[in-house]
This record gives C-alpha cells, structure tokens and sequence, in this order.
C-alpha cells in the first residue's frame, strides 16, 4: 500500500514536475501573481468561468432532466480533479497544475454529451469541424470575454498544453506552439498525462454507479466484469449480506482504489527507470502514465461493457437521437438566418459564420438547447 505524501504545501516537487515557464509562458503578458502560484492563478480563473458555471447543466451520460443524482460535466470534473490530485502528490507533481487541468478539461463540451458532439462535428464537416477537446482550448483562449486586457483566460503554456490532450496535424500546424508536441511527437507533462488517466478512471466508475442507478444496467451483469467481481467478493467477504447501494459503493470505492494505487505505483516504477530530470525529459520520454498490465485488461473489459450495455442501451439512443436532432436544426436554422443569434454572436458570424454558430451552440446548457429549440420552432414560445 502506497502512503501518502505532504501536500504541494508542505512537500517537494520533483525535478520531473512541471515548473512554470518564465511569466508563466502566458499569451499576454502579466505581472506574476502574489500570495499564489500561476497555476493556482490558472485553477482560480477557471473556476471563475462562466463556462465552468455552465458545467453543472451539460450531460455526462444522462441528461440534466433524467434525474438530479447522476453526475454532470461539473460533478465529474471534480471527480477528475480529486483523482488528478492523490495521484500527483503521491508522484511529487505540481497539485495545482494538475487540478486546473482536471477542471478545465471538459469546459469546450456541447450540451448533451457526446450526442451533442457528433452532432456538431457533422454540421460542420465543410467548415473545418468540431472537436470539443479543441473547443475546450478555444473557451480558455477566446471565448470567455472577463478580463480587459486580453480575451479568453490567458492560462499559462502547461496548462494549456494539458487541456489540448489530442489534436490533427492539420490543425496542430494552425495552433502554433502549443500545437507543436503532437508534430514533433513529444509528450506533454505529467500533469497532463495524469489527469488523462484520471479522466477515465472517474468516468468508467462514476458511469457503472450510475448505470446502475438509472436501472439501465443491472448488478448481475456487472458481476461477470472482473474487476467488479473481484471487489464485490472482497466487501461480501467483510460485510455478508450487504445489499443495494452500499454494496455497490463499497464495491467501486474499491475499484477506484485499485486503479489510482496500480497507476501510481506502476508509473512510480516508469519514472524510476527512465529518471527524467526535468519536464523536458519527460516531454522527450516515451508515455510514462500507465497501468500494469493486468489492471489494464480489467478497465478494458470495464470499458467494452459500458460501451455495449450502458452507452449503446436503447434509452441512452432514443435521447442521444433527440439530442442530434435538437443540436443540426438549431446549427442550420442560424445557418440560413444568422440574424437569429444574439447580438455578439452575429458580429463574430460576420468574419466566419459557421465557426461563431459552432460556439454558440457548444456554449449551451442541455436545458437552455431545449429552450432555444422551442424558441425558434414553436410558434408559441416567445
Ligand atoms: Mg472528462
């Protein structure tokens, strides 16, 4: 059992940790921050946002009316958060940095999920697409209009890089440099690498509780899944006879143990025979974040499961068919009548149209897309 570390407070980075770059490696330069260090300046203007707000009613799997218990964009980033944070202090990392990516990992996220995605992307194939990885960057940079001297948050280089966690060529070349590791094939810090990992263990876990909740997956389905199997005989074991709730989150308490605990030991083990000495080593480093080997077949077959019998269920398409449906007519509707955007929108739509719909659209709560919807289809909506 690994013990933990000191927090950033009290503890040490290590030399593999990422240190800020000078001034923070911002877009446009600021006077270093006082009583906190830039990332923790990065993790506070995140939480500021308003598209951090917004998080709170932009669907994970269920949509914000299909019950108040599931988690939303916002629960599950500071699921992602909390993860990011136990595993970089037991691995010396920046707990900061970590944290603000975590939290700002999700903000470019359509509404209605991955639905809402897709649908996007389709709408604009001819215009260069939609990639709400991308869009996430293009929130933090652009789009959140707060502060005089500059748009967007103006983030530091590391944290930006940590959001950017996939990209194509073509659009790395148009990014400049933080575009620049996925031409030249490098690495990003471990922050980033973490709070990838972290991403997923939060939400295959968080998603097996509440496919449980939502009645579309079923308990005795997951007892044939190793890893669940495996932790329900261990709890049965302490506790016979427990049942329903419970039993379930003693059993993915568990699991989420399991997983955090063989990652970090597993990357501990990575560093160690690699032995960077800087983030520059780390970003010249084959990836050094990762599972042992068995562990990872387990939250692959975790993940196959969630994929056939939560996310393909037959209820999960009917509103994800709605969804799609919701998102292309509001993105062809201001297609073919951009004076139907609010005012700042239209402005931008006169340098690029489809992009500033695009926005627009990404920029929306589940429920305001609804009321939105209605407002330009229903005759009686006002
Ligand atoms: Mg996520």
């Amino acid at each position: 059992m690994l013990k933990a570390r000191a927090g950033r407070a009290g503890g040490k980075l290590a030399p593999y940790a990422a240190a800020p770059a000078p001034n923070g490696g911002r877009l446009h330069p600021e006077a270093p921050p006082s009583g906190r260090s830039e990332y923790q300046r990065d993790r506070d203007r995140i939480i500021h946002s308003t598209a951090f707000r917004r998080l709170e009613y932009k669907t994970q799997v269920f949509v914000n009316h299909e019950g108040d218990l599931f988690r939303t964009r916002l629960t599950h980033s500071l699921e992602v958060a909390q993860l990011s944070r136990s595993i970089a202090r037991n691995l010396d990392l920046d707990e900061d940095l970590i944290e603000a990516i975590a939290l700002a990992h999700d903000l470019g996220h359509t509404p209605f999920g991955h639905a809402g995605q897709d649908a996007l992307n389709a709408c604009m194939k001819p215009h260069g697409g939609f990639e709400h990885n991308l869009q996430s960057l293009r929130v933090v940079d652009l789009l959140e209009q707060r502060y005089a001297a500059f748009d967007g948050l103006n983030l530091t280089f590391e944290t930006r890089e940590g959001i950017l966690k996939h990209c194509s060529v073509k659009n790395a070349r148009e990014l400049g440099h933080v575009g620049e590791r996925f031409l030249k094939k490098r690495r990003p810090s471990l922050e980033a690498q973490i709070a990838n990992v972290a991403d997923e263990i939060a939400y295959n876990n968080h998603d097996v509780d509440d496919g449980l909740r939502s009645g579309l997956i079923e308990f005795d389905q997951l007892c044939e899944i190793a890893m669940f199997k495996r932790h329900q005989a261990d709890v049965l074991k302490l506790y016979p006879g427990l049942q329903g709730r419970r039993l379930v989150h003693e059993t993915v308490r568990r699991m989420i143990d399991t997983l955090v605990t063989d990652l970090i030991a597993t990357t501990a083990a990575a560093i160690r025979k690699v032995a960077p000495d800087s983030l520059e080593a780390v970003r010249a480093a084959p990836a050094l974040v990762g599972f042992s080997p068995g562990i990872r077949d387990e939250q692959l077959e975790l993940k196959r499961f969630l994929n056939e019998n939560l996310y393909r269920h037959y209820r999960v398409a009917r509103m994800s068919s709605k969804a799609r449906r919701i998102v292309s007519e509001l993105f062809d509707a201001f297609f073919a009548e951009p004076k139907l955007l609010p005012p700042q929108f239209q402005a931008r739509a006169k340098d690029n149209k489809p992009r500033a719909i695009a926005d627009y659209i990404a920029g929306m709560t589940d429920r305001y897309a609804m009321l939105e919807h209605r407002r330009l289809f229903a005759i009686e909506a006002a």
